[in-house]
């Protein structure tokens, strides 16, 4: 018999709803809950690379998933100028009728992953989180701020950078760190060239274009802003122009196209890691509430998504609650790890303007490090 058979999951984000499908397609009931009242998503797109869409196929969703996305296979590094220093090519870890990486639109992604879940049965409330958490013998019983009450064999967090449930498991001891750096990013109509990942080496920050459909790309670059300034809402075109300043050929002449401040998406960096195991008794973490990156690998949510298949896989494969959230925590955490340190390692070399640093070399680190079996 199986030892979980009920979770709550606490948060409707890329990880969340996919810990929600991975726990319904092993037959556990799932309640989901979302703080936010509108369950939307913002409008730029995210790069999966491959161990990401080998996920997605163990999740059961990737032809829905390919459907709504850009399939490519290399990723290219390049000077700022726009000349090629390496192409790396893609693994088909799906299966070789499966591409290597895909871009896609967040709001894509989300309709993908939400509808997926709904369909599979879990219940989701919306503006609702938790109020308390007690663990009572072999359960958690769970206070909702609406004054709802529920009783669960395991409660999984997933709610973030800022996780109120990590809060609950380690009150203060991890606060997420602003890592000096931030990221810009805007939508344009997909350039014909840029049927792959094309990432550009500038002196102070990363710039890159990603394809996210056949109509549509995005782009993105990396900027050193020390004192995490608060940025005016009407400047933010004018400020996205001035970091890509020195970028020429392609990124140069987009530049020039980036007008409408309303579409630029501005973010600053902040990073955490839980440096022990990410559950007390049957209260779980998942994603970006233990182990928050930088983009600088591209990895942040595919981290997210492979805690969740990893998590359904264990739940399944007996033992207590305690033995699956061992194993879960030995395949996770030093696979995390390296993609939260290395990720942040990126961004201080660029910070440091360090010119010596093997930037295609992590890259290619990553690709062998991701593609291992979990
Ligand atoms: C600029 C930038 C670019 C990135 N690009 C990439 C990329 O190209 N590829 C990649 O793999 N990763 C990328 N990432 C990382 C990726 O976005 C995150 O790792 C991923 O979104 C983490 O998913 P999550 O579900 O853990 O957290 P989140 O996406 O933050 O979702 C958490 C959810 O929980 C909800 N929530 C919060 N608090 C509560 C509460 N108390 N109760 C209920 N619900 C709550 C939130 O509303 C949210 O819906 C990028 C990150 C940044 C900042």
């Amino acid at each position: 018999m199986k030892a979980v058979k009920k979770v709550l999951i606490v948060g409707g984000g890329i990880g969340g709803l996919c810990a929600a499908i991975a726990l319904r397609r092993q037959d556990i009931d799932v309640d989901l809950v979302e703080l936010k009242t509108q369950w939307t998503v913002y409008g730029v797109g995210i790069i999966q690379q491959s161990n990401v869409v080998r996920e997605m196929a163990k999740l059961g969703v990737l032809d829905g998933y390919l459907d709504a996305a850009y399939a490519f296979e290399d990723v290219t590094i390049n000077t700022m100028a726009g000349e090629q220093l390496a192409r790396i090519p893609g693994q088909r870890l799906a299966g070789p009728e499966y591409p290597a990486n895909v871009g896609i639109s967040r709001l894509a992604l989300h309709q993908v992953l939400s509808e997926t879940t709904i369909a599979l049965g879990a219940s989701i409330r919306l503006g609702l989180s938790v109020q308390t958490l007690e663990q009572v013998g072999e359960g958690v019983d769970v206070l909702f701020t609406d004054g709802s009450r529920g009783c669960y064999d395991l409660v999984v967090g997933a709610d973030g950078l800022y996780s109120q449930i990590r809060g609950l498991l380690f009150r203060e001891q991890y606060r997420p760190r602003f890592t000096g750096q931030s990221v810009w990013r805007y939508n344009f109509p997909r350039a014909a060239g840029i049927d792959h990942l094309a990432t550009f080496q500038g002196p102070a920050g990363n710039a890159g274009l990603v394809p996210l459909g056949r109509d549509q790309m995005y782009m993105f670059v990396t900027s050193h802003e020390p004192a995490n300034p608060r940025m005016d809402a009407a400047t933010l075109a004018t400020q996205m122009r001035q970091r890509l300043s020195g970028f020429t050929g392609l990124i140069g002449e987009l530049r020039e196209q980036i007008r409408d401040s309303d579409r630029v998406v501005y973010k600053p960096l902040e990073v955490v890691f839980v440096r022990e195991p990410w559950y007390r008794g049957r209260v779980v973490l998942i994603g970006d509430a233990v182990h928050a990156t930088t983009p600088h690998l591209g990895q942040g949510a595919g981290m997210a998504i492979e805690d969740a298949v990893v998590l359904g896989e264990e739940l399944v494969a007996g033992g207590s609650v305690e033995q699956q959230l061992e194993r879960f925590m030995a395949r996770r955490y030093e696979r995390c790890k390296f993609i939260s340190e290395s990720s942040v390692l990126a961004g201080d070399k660029e910070m440091a303007h360090d010119s010596r640093f093997d930037r295609i070399g992590l890259v290619r680190r990553m690709l062998e490090v991701t593609a291992e079996p979990i």
